[in-house]
């Protein structure tokens, strides 16, 4: 796994219950969301009646499943957790379905991964509250209907353009997560400090936040592993040498690349004097599969400026060239 990879590996997961915001107060950044969400739950209270459906789309690690609790604890209610690959069958569904409790939140992620099936109980079921249960197979099978308690449902998906839109449409509230800033970070990262009873000052933070590719999930565990060095290495202070010297041994640097980001530009710029070439020839040449290149590597060096997809192939931009320390040949491309 990689340091500065955005999806949630065993570690995580045991340490994120603890770092999770409580409340929408003291959940940090994302103040269009936080501000809409207020008031849709605010409303609902008032009219003492579940809240409407809520859909989050953003990138791993930006906080949606912290949002789904929120929503649960800010209503006073339960929450069950599942994802869309674990509901293979309708029935799969329908069974959570019909065991929640009135008003419980479900949390469903990865919610465009759902079966065909399920999304289609999932239409009526989010509409009227009402399943039909389909038993037995064939020409004698009969669809039972089943009544519901009103329920939320929080779905979240990394594009909401993914949802076939019969879907999103009945979402009563879209919320779209960014990426964070470098001074959300900041306050993400001394939040968990604090919990984490990790003394570090304001430098320190800001050097986390800066290698930490926009996202909460990532800036925890740089600090946990910046904890670690700081512990063993020195005496447990967390200041911007440390924090730096730190992620210098995990190979993130200051802008959150890491070795296999750099590989892919190096070979970029110093084998083919930054490009256009194919991807599969820039595969070959750091050693890596195709897809490894294409889905781990370049999203992030495209959303940092660092690198294009073109027709005609990779190019490295000037900020490229400028990262790794390099000078452009004179006529280079791009
Ligand atoms: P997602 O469900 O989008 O993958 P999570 O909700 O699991 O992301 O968040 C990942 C980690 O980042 C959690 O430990 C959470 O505490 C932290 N986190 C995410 N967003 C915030 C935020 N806005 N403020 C503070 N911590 C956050």
């Amino acid at each position: 796994d990689r340091l500065v990879g955005a999806s949630a590996d065993g570690e995580d997961q045991a340490v994120e219950a603890a770092l999770r915001p409580k409340s929408l107060s003291e959940f940090v950044g994302q103040e269009r969301v936080r501000e809409q969400l207020d008031l849709v739950l605010r409303a609902a209270l008032a009219r003492g009646a579940t809240s409407d459906h809520v859909l989050l789309s953003g990138a791993p690690g930006l906080g949606k499943t912290t949002l789904a609790m929120i929503v649960a604890a800010e209503m006073g209610a339960p929450i069950r957790i599942t994802s869309g690959p674990a509901i293979q069958h309708a029935g799969d569904l329908a069974a959570i379905l019909s065991s929640l409790q009135e008003g419980e939140v479900l949390f469903l992620d990865e919610i465009h991964r759902m079966s065909r099936p399920a999304e289609e109980m999932l239409y009526m079921a989010m509409e009227d509250f009402r399943v039909d249960v389909i038993v037995g197979k064939g020409p004698g099978a009969t669809a039972i209907p089943l009544e519901l308690p009103p329920f939320t449902l929080v779905g979240a998906t990394t594009r909401a353009g993914l949802l076939p839109p019969p879907l999103r449409d009945r979402f009563g509230f879209t919320g779209h997560m960014e990426f964070y800033a470098s001074g959300e970070l900041e306050r993400v990262l001394h939040r968990s400090a604090q919990l984490l009873d990790v003394e570090i000052d304001a430098e320190g933070a800001a050097e986390i936040a800066g290698r930490s590719r926009g996202t909460p999930r990532i800036a925890n565990r740089l600090l946990r592993r910046v904890r670690d060095y700081a512990q063993v290495k020195g005496d447990g202070f967390v200041n911007r040498e440390v924090a730096a010297a730190a992620l210098g041994v995990y190979e993130v640097d200051e802008r959150g690349l890491d070795r296999l980001d750099r590989a892919v530009l190096h070979a970029l710029l110093k084998l083919f004097s930054g490009g256009p070439v194919g991807l599969s020839t820039l595969a070959v040449a750091v050693g890596e599969e195709r897809e490894t290149v294409e889905e781990v590597a370049e999203p992030f060096l495209v959303r940092e400026g660092l690198l294009a997809r073109t027709p005609r192939g990779r190019v490295a931009t000037p900020a490229a060239w400028a990262h790794l320390g390099l000078t452009a040949p004179r006529h280079a491309p791009g």
